[in-house]
């Protein structure tokens, strides 16, 4: 497919004193397809939500690119930032920090229009006012309301209005429905891809649990520790996941089957998540991994292709051909 987004070698560190750095996306590289949903999954610390700011231009890059619709989302002029800001917009976890809890529900959807001076006169924007509550399944009724009066899916719909209001390209959708009850998480993933099907819209879509991106996502991929350690299409990551932290995410998720639940086998990870500011070295993932070897300390795995669109970064797949001594060969099964 066309590419919308490109996302190379990006890296986000952050000074947090003493001269210390938090490396908070450490050389990270994707690219998303125009009308596709990327899942971005992975614990929380592990990078997701700066991935997701740095490419929105809320945070400055420390190094690589960030390529949207053809343009550097980091080297665009004060008057091309404007019409940027149109084309991509942001979903947040908790509507109800994002909302401004004085504004009615008119108020916070017009915002944006009015910002961009999208419409002449104002019986225009009311009107696309009541087509975006509609469009969200909220009813007209609600304009005059404000934000506390509303449920937590109410208001992720109040959100996604929104951030529709300028009738974007591309949505970055974090954690959306983390906050949201398990009986309307549903309801709010339905309402994001049947707008997905009418807008023709591109969703990066951002979640800490495995299972709630596959329900949406034509591609994957896994975060650990700032990096990118897996990604692949939905399908393929589900049955063939080759990277070992992702095979222990997958492992996690409860299957409905209780004869298949029994029987599986379960990968827990020992240890704790290793803080960012000393992240350990070589493969960050060594510290927790049940099949760390010693080159997992010495050398950081490569970022490679292992089957077409199927790329890993592990020296329990690297290639052996591409080295010099004694490549370790393993057997994928
Ligand atoms: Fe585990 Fe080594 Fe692969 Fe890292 S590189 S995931 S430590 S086997
Ligand atoms: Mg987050």
């Amino acid at each position: 497919g066309e590419k919308i987004l490109e996302v190379k070698n990006l890296k986000k560190h952050f000074s947090v004193g003493n001269g210390q750095i938090l490396q908070a996306v450490d050389d990270v590289s994707f690219s998303i397809n125009k009308g596709e949903t990327f899942g971005l999954v992975g614990e929380s610390g592990c990078g997701k939500s700066t991935i997701g700011r740095t490419i929105m231009g809320l945070y400055d890059k420390t190094a690589g690119d960030v390529i949207f619709a053809g343009e550097n989302v980091h080297e665009l002029k004060e008057k091309n930032k404007f019409s940027f800001h149109r084309k991509m917009q942001m979903i947040f976890q908790d509507p109800y920090a994002s909302l401004n809890p004085r504004s009615t529900v008119r108020e916070v959807i017009s915002e944006p229009m009015e910002i961009h001076k999208i419409f002449k006169n104002k019986r225009e924007q009311l009107e696309q006012v009541y087509e975006l509550l509609e469009e969200v399944g909220l009813s007209r009724d609600h304009i005059n309301r404000y934000p506390h009066e509303f449920s937590g899916g109410q208001r992720q719909r109040i959100g996604i209005a929104r951030a529709l209001a300028l009738d974007p390209e591309f949505i970055i959708a974090d954690e959306p429905i983390s906050a949201l009850d398990v009986s309307v998480q549903a309801q709010v993933v339905n309402l994001l891809k049947r707008l997905q099907a009418e807008k023709g819209l591109t969703f990066l879509f951002i979640a800490h649990d495995l299972a709630m991106v596959r329900q949406f996502s034509d591609r994957i991929g896994v975060m650990y520790l700032g990096n990118m350690v897996e990604l692949t299409s939905s399908d393929q990551l589900y049955d063939n996941a080759l990277h070992p932290y992702t095979q222990a995410l997958l492992s996690a998720i409860p299957i409905p089957d209780p004869d298949i639940e029994e029987s599986r086998e379960r990968i827990i990870l020992k240890g704790d998540l290793p803080s960012p500011i000393n992240p350990p070295s070589g493969c960050v993932f060594r510290t927790r991994c049940p099949m760390a070897m010693d080159i997992c300390a010495i050398e950081k795995p490569k970022w490679q292709e292992v089957e077409p669109s199927h790329f890993v970064a592990c020296h329990l797949y690297r290639e052996s051909s591409s080295e010099k001594e004694s490549p370790i060969k393993l057997t994928i099964s």
